[in-house]
């Protein structure tokens, strides 16, 4: 197994894209493939910047997305996208949507655009993630675009596996308070208030202004941007201000210990999907089973956790 990943790796490194493809499916499914693929990817990771384009649904991401694949392909910039869908099944590749935005880029060899749906990966979202970048990585993509598809309180989560993260908002009352309950403000390096052929940019701009004011503590100050993506104004500024996020942290040493962090992060993820994988192996009793007794009182929780603990 682990022969033909290596192959479909030194495949996709030299070009194939279909490859590549089936290298991000074994990443969407989990399980030994996957843990392989990791294997061989890491050493050779490192040097792909990952930028996260998070915001509400509807705030226009994906058309975001779109626009800076043309801004970094105008630079002579390559870039792989990575969509990531945490609420369908594994898709087993290319969903309708991939084929409607590939077909812009069809014939273009330096952009490569992929969703992964996420939830039959039992490490979840952020190992999966993390997995798919170290692929795009591993096999020469210098930018990768993470962005989050569909509903759900995800964005946090996708946000820690991007070096930059762009949040995006959009114009008029509310949604910046909107952005600042779901816990975007935190994460956010650089806002978009996109859209901004919409009356209200320069109300959103203040508020945004005004909380930034709260919590910002010295550092990188995330600039607040305005986009209208559909037409592609104010993104070359978008580009230049990730741009400059990147000098910050690569001068300040901080893109260092951003990522230090990140694989703190992913190291629980993983002892935790391991654990859990010994537990069933050991033929314990089922963690829904536990899950039951604690939600009748029969068993408090941390007796139940010890239960499902392998045995040492
Ligand atoms: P996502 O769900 O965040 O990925 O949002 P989409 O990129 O799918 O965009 C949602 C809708 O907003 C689509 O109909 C887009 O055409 C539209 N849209 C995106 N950007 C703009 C913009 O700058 N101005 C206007 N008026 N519409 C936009």
């Amino acid at each position: 197994m682990t022969e033909d990943v290596a192959s479909l790796l030194d495949h996709a490194r030299s070009g194939d894209r279909g490859a590549l493809a089936r290298l991000l499916t074994l990443v969407e499914r989990g399980g030994p493939p996957a843990r392989a693929l990791s294997r061989l990817t890491h050493p050779a990771g490192g040097r792909a910047y990952t930028v996260g384009i998070t915001g509400a649904p509807g705030a226009g991401k994906s058309t975001l997305t779109n626009a800076l694949i043309q801004e970094i392909r105008s630079g002579g910039g390559r870039v792989a996208v990575l969509a990531i869908d945490p609420s369908s099944p594994f898709s087993g590749g290319a969903i309708l949507g991939d084929r409607v935005r590939m077909a812009d880029h069809a014939t273009d060899d330096g952009v490569f655009i992929r969703s992964m749906a996420t939830r039959g990966h039992l490490g979840g979202l952020s190992l999966a993630t993390l997995e798919g970048v170290r692929t795009l990585d591993a096999t020469g993509w210098p930018w990768v675009l993470i962005e989050t598809v569909g509903v759900g309180q995800v964005e946090v989560e996708v946000a820690g596996a991007a070096d930059t993260t762009v949040v995006v908002v959009n114009p008029g009352w509310g949604d910046a308070v909107q952005a600042n309950k779901a816990g975007l403000l935190e994460i956010a390096d650089v806002f978009v208030i996109n859209k901004a052929d919409r009356p209200g940019v320069e109300e959103t701009r203040r508020d945004l202004a005004r909380m930034l004011d709260l919590t910002a503590a010295g550092g990188w100050r995330p600039p607040v941007l305005s986009t209208v993506a559909v037409t592609g104004a104010g993104v070359t500024e978008l580009w230049a201000a990730i741009e400059a996020h990147r000098a910050h942290l690569s001068t300040s040493a901080q893109l260092e210990s951003r990522r230090a962090a990140r694989v703190s992060e992913e190291l629980v993820h993983i002892l935790a999907a391991l654990l859990r994988e010994r537990a069933q192996a050991s033929g314990g009793p089922a963690l829904e089973q536990l899950a039951v007794s604690v939600a009748r009182r029969d068993l408090d929780p941390w007796t139940a956790a010890e239960q499902l603990l392998p045995p040492a």
